[in-house]
């Protein structure tokens, strides 16, 4: 497979603290990829030495096969950055910006400007300075998305939008995809890598703990399941892979690893079944294994983001 992003034991430090510590990252030509972690994990200063803004302490980066901080000018030409907070030239216009960020990448798209620019509601005559945090991240989102380039380095690009441009900034991302582009999307939103990636790297400390596809990541998790049986059900405390199990009467609710998911329904189908709900576990879930005590009193993982 061809690589479009590759990180080889990538180690960043900025004095006592290890930001990037021998981080492996590699992300292929078409995916879209979220990049998942809490505030401080690491996941901007990984994107700033993708970008070739910040330079590595040990380990290797590559984009396109070639080392961003040698090649940045070559490498811009075929990317899109958008990160959390947009800073804009504050005398130009919106519309000024977006044209000029459309030169020094590899062109624009005239017509799909046009067409973002109402999408996203956004008026490009107002000079820089005079924008909302809101409508810089747009006039930043509008440049990305009408770019010719092949990759998008997308740094939580929406935590300025409101919900209904969040919902224009995911059609835009699955836009991107089809037309064959790479998107990197780093976020603390689940609900936003769940809807847009094909494959998730979940950063803790520096380090990727975890790296896969979404079907890949539920495999090694646990389904919630909720039955309504006909006649008691005997044997699910005694299982390996049943976890949680509460009953109440008929009614039973347990985690299953998927490993044992036949053996548990067959111990239900003994029983009788009068319902049954089986979920697959939810990304927040795959996350909150690596994470747990940490992010318990954070109220990062609520799905809605902070803004923060
Ligand atoms: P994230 O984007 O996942 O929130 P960052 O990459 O911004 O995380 O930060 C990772 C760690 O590196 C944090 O501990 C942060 O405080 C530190 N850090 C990031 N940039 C700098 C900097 N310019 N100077 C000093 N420390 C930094
Ligand atoms: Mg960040």
């Amino acid at each position: 497979m061809n690589a479009v992003i590759r990180t080889e034991d990538l180690v960043k430090r900025f004095g006592h603290v290890t930001a990037l510590d021998h981080l492996n990252l590699e992300v292929s030509q078409g995916e879209t990829h979220g990049f998942l972690g809490p505030n401080g994990a690491g996941k901007s200063t990984t994107i700033r030495v993708l970008l070739g803004m910040l330079r590595s302490d040990e380990g290797r980066a590559e984009l396109f096969g070639a080392d961003p901080w040698k090649h940045a000018a070559e490498l811009h030409r075929r990317l899109a950055y958008v990160p959390g907070d947009v800073a804009l030239w504050p005398g130009l216009s919106g519309g000024e910006t977006i044209d000029l960020l459309g030169r020094l990448r590899g062109g624009i798209d005239k017509a799909k400007r046009d067409e973002l620019l109402e999408r996203f509601d956004l008026d490009p005559r107002k000079k820089g300075r005079s924008y909302s945090k809101g409508n810089r991240q747009k006039v930043a989102l509008v440049a990305a998305f009408a770019a010719d380039v092949d990759l998008l380095l997308l740094d939580e690009p929406t935590s300025g939008l409101d919900p209904l441009m969040g919902a224009v900034f995911n059609e835009c991302v699955k836009e991107a995809s089809a037309q064959g582009r790479t998107v990197l999307l780093s976020s603390h939103i689940m609900s936003e890598v769940e809807a847009l990636c094909d494959r998730v790297s979940i950063i803790r400390k520096g380090v990727i703990a975890e790296s896969g596809s979404l079907a890949e990541m539920r495999h090694f998790s646990r389904s919630r399941l909720r039955a309504t049986l006909k006649n008691p059900v005997r044997g699910l405390e005694d299982h390996d892979g049943v976890h949680g199990l509460k009953t109440d009467g008929l009614d039973v609710e347990c985690d299953v690893d998927t490993a044992a998911l036949d053996d548990v329904l067959a111990q239900l189908a003994v029983a009788g079944v009068a319902a049954l709900t089986c979920e697959p576990p939810s990304l927040e879930q795959i996350f909150l294994r690596f994470y747990g005590d940490e992010l318990a009193a954070s109220g990062v993982t609520n799905g809605e983001g902070n803004g923060s």
